[in-house]
């Protein structure tokens, strides 16, 4: 008896152990085939003018419908992605089917642009991306000036982000530099690489009324967005009094929670029929 309790136990410790390490590995095993079905798929979230509090745009955030877990977050499967060095085959994904909905939204009247966001793993790996975007976007027929990419600092200090960011301008899309304040470029990155709007990121937008320092920073980052004629988007607006505030200081453009969270491409023609001023 006590050498089969032990055996058992042992059985025990072996499957507590492969449950606790086994998540982050069969995601990695499972990514490919995953990438290949389907699974990997797009929602969006609103974007709202300041002034008006009407939805302008949309930001494609990528999702894994994973067949166990459910819905999987970025958060969970991009750097599991980056080690595999998938990025560039998921963002192939978000491109076509995002630029499609934006096509969809469009021929149903709704005066929405779209801003995706490009890793710097696309930056480096992904050679032909300038192409698949201007290929989708003249095959749904939509304009390039309607898409905004949203480049991180970390992707604009990859080697090839200068010439990437520069066929991006040429050919008519606009840049946005994402998660502002959180990295490590340099003020010259702004003038370098032709961005023309700041988001200002989420942490900040959190931190507004626990600390007067970061009303003032965030009015620094305006005037300095104003004095190089940048627009500017706050992130992760949750309530009324950041709202408030963020309309004050003048930001342009506000995106969190209160005005919608990310959701299906139908649902959210659906729901932007009520908040978006006609085409
Ligand atoms: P991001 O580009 O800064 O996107 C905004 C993130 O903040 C999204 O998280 C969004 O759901 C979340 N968010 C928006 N409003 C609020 C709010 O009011 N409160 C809070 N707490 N969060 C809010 P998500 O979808 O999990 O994406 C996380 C990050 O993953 C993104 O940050 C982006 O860096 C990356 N990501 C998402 N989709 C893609 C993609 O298609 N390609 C690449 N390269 N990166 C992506
Ligand atoms: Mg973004
Ligand atoms: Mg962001
Ligand atoms: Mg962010």
């Amino acid at each position: 008896r006590a050498k089969r309790r032990g055996r058992h136990q042992v059985c025990f410790y072996r499957e507590s152990l492969s449950d606790a390490m086994s998540r982050a590995d069969r995601l990695r095993n499972e990514l490919p085939r995953a990438i290949a079905r389907g699974e990997i798929y797009v929602v969006y979230q609103p974007i709202v003018d300041a002034s008006t509090l009407s939805w302008v745009s949309v930001e494609a955030l990528v999702r894994w419908r994973h067949k166990e877990w459910g819905e999987l977050s970025p958060g969970e499967f991009l750097p599991i992605a980056e080690e595999a060095r998938l990025m560039p085959a998921i963002t192939r994904r978000v491109v076509e089917e995002a630029i499609s909905s934006l096509a969809k939204w469009r021929q149903s009247g709704l005066s929405l642009t779209l801003s995706l966001n490009i890793s710097a793993q696309d930056c480096q790996l992904y050679g032909d991306l300038v192409d698949d975007l201007s290929r989708a976007v003249a095959e749904c027929g939509v304009k390039p000036e309607d898409v905004e990419i949203e480049l991180t600092e970390q992707s604009l200090m990859e080697h090839a982000a200068e010439e990437l960011v520069r066929t991006l301008c040429e050919r008519g899309f606009r840049i946005a530099l994402d998660d502002f304040g959180t990295g490590y470029a340099s003020l010259a990155y702004l003038r370098r690489f032709q961005v023309t709007r700041i988001k200002i990121d989420r942490s900040y937008v959190a931190r507004l009324y626990t600390n007067e320092y970061y009303e003032r920073l965030i009015r620094a980052v305006m005037a300095l967005a104003h004095e190089l004629g940048l627009d500017v988007t706050a992130e992760g607006v949750e309530t009324a009094e950041q709202e408030a505030l963020l309309r004050a200081i003048g930001v342009n453009r506000l995106q969190g929670f209160r005005y919608g969270r990310p959701a299906s491409a139908s649902a959210l023609q659906e729901v932007a029929a009520g908040h978006t001023d006609p085409l």
